[in-house]
């Protein structure tokens, strides 16, 4: 994640260079937290390296949303640190983040490279454990049970120049019966409004053009500081701070129970943030969703779709969706493909569920066998491509607003205010540069474009 060339410059009394490199497993959210804990580093006076493979400081920051990721994180790591170990034996490894915070036992015993492990409320620690760790050639494992009470963090490194991740929550107080998130993550905190005024107008003033607003559930920003429809303030706040600038403010994820019709009529009238709203439907049938302990049914679901769509026609909707929970029947899931029929979603992530310890829902029987979740998934995946395909064919033609955030090479693509990928072969192009661009022609999942002139 780290990108060099925006740090080229080394100051000349740095002489021998101590440098990091951080892997990030898991949601956008893990992300953020790395560009902060790089931040740190970078404040230490370590250096960001240009590979992992490069790195004297080797930094994972992990996630335990599904098992299987779990178990993934631990064979890379061991992997990947022992080729490290065998090229600079000095080298220090460090996991931190939800894996650690959740199953230190388990990384202690067969982690038997990491040097520091750390959780994910002793972040701002972390720069000195790995101190330690170098200077007296030990082991540490480092925890707190409980985050720090005010949710403020010192700095973000971005990966991005023009793009930049903003939490505005951290933690989450939903318990839904399946996800680990709150037990690693603690009770939900929001960032007070005059700290994210401060980072939102600074990282505006450095150019950047693109920033997304973080939470597990922004929708509930503000509900720890005593305010039901704190988000709604927030974003108005922003449009009077940000009012006139060209930028582009997005938010993820919204809790589907507390999304609120003033939600989108803020960002039907505003021009600076965009319509793409991720609302994570999970499964389609009343009697799942309560297993999950969502909050909602699939009715408030469809109709919080709806008005979203009456209210804002070009506007995009993202989804997660869980195949397999426990009492998950067929029907139950054809119900799932109902509500994916009728939300016609235009983003989607799947998921086969997985059982987490110390879930409500690991008391549950996981009755679905493997290849049932495995054969749902797939159906699941092929009704959501269809939903893509079909709707291709509408938006050729059209004239959308495009601002240019990849280049590799000859191969340009940026996305529109609503979240759509568009690809542009013209290798002239910078990233930064907003375009009005004309779709052009779907090819499997790349939407092309070219610019109007
Ligand atoms: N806060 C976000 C989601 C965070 S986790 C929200 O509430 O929408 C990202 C996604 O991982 C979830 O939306 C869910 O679809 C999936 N997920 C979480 N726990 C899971 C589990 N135990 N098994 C399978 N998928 C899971
Ligand atoms: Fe997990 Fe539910 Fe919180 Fe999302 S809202 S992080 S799925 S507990």
């Amino acid at each position: 994640m780290i990108d060099i060339n925006r740090k080229l410059g080394f100051p000349a009394k740095k002489v021998a260079l101590v440098t990091f490199w951080v892997e990030t497993f898991g949601c956008q959210m893990n992300k953020s937290r790395s560009e902060h804990l790089a931040y740190l580093l970078e404040e230490e006076g370590f250096f960001p390296a240009k590979g992992s493979e490069e790195a004297d400081i080797l930094v994972f920051n992990t996630c335990a949303v599904r098992e299987h990721a779990a178990e993934r994180a631990i064979n890379i790591i061991n992997k990947v640190a022992q080729e490290r170990k065998d090229k600079n034996p000095h080298s220090i490894v460090v996991v931190c983040g939800c894996l650690g915070q959740l199953e230190k036992e388990k990384l202690l015993e067969k982690g038997k490279e990491i040097d520091v492990l750390a959780g994910t409320h002793n972040w701002e620690e972390i720069p000195l454990l790995i101190k330690k760790a170098w200077q007296g050639k030990v082991k540490i494992a480092d925890f707190k049970e409980e985050p720090p009470p005010v949710f403020q963090e010192k700095g973000y490194w971005h990966s991005n120049p023009i793009s930049a991740y903003l939490p505005i929550t951290f933690g989450c107080d939903n318990f839904c019966s399946y996800c680990v998130v709150p037990y690693t993550t603690g009770r939900e905190r929001s960032k007070p409004p005059e700290i994210i005024k401060e980072e939102l107008t600074s990282l505006v003033g450095e150019g950047f053009r693109e920033v997304t607003l973080l939470g597990q559930n922004v929708n509930s920003y503000g509900r720890d500081r005593g305010k039901e429809r704190g988000f709604e303030e927030l974003l108005l706040d922003i449009e009077k701070w940000l009012g006139g600038k060209k930028v582009w403010i997005r938010f993820l994820t919204s809790h589907p129970r507390d999304f609120r019709e003033g939600i989108v009529e803020i960002v039907k009238s505003s021009s600076l943030l965009c319509p793409y709203f991720h609302l994570p439907l999970q499964a389609g049938s009343d009697k799942i969703l309560q297993l999950m302990r969502r909050g909602y049914s699939r009715e408030d679901y469809l109709n919080k779709i709806s008005f979203i769509r009456q209210s804002i026609p070009e506007a995009r909707i993202g989804t997660d969706i869980i195949v397999g929970f426990p009492g998950e029947t067929e029907s139950d899931f054809w119900e799932t493909l109902e509500v994916v029929e009728e939300a016609r979603f235009d983003v989607a992530y799947t998921y086969i569920y997985s059982p987490r310890p110390g879930t409500a829902a690991y008391l549950l029987e996981d009755d679905v066998p493997l290849e049932e979740k495995k054969r749902r998934l797939y159906i699941l995946n092929d009704a959501l491509r269809n939903i893509y395909q079909e709707k291709l064919p509408s938006l050729r033609g059209k004239i959308v607003e495009v601002l240019v955030d990849q280049k590799e090479g000859n191969l340009v693509s940026g996305k529109t205010a609503n979240n759509l990928r568009v690809y542009l072969p013209e290798p002239s192009l910078e990233v930064g540069e907003w375009e009005e661009v004309i779709l052009a022609s779907g090819e499997g999942n790349k939407i092309y474009g070219s610019v109007r002139r």
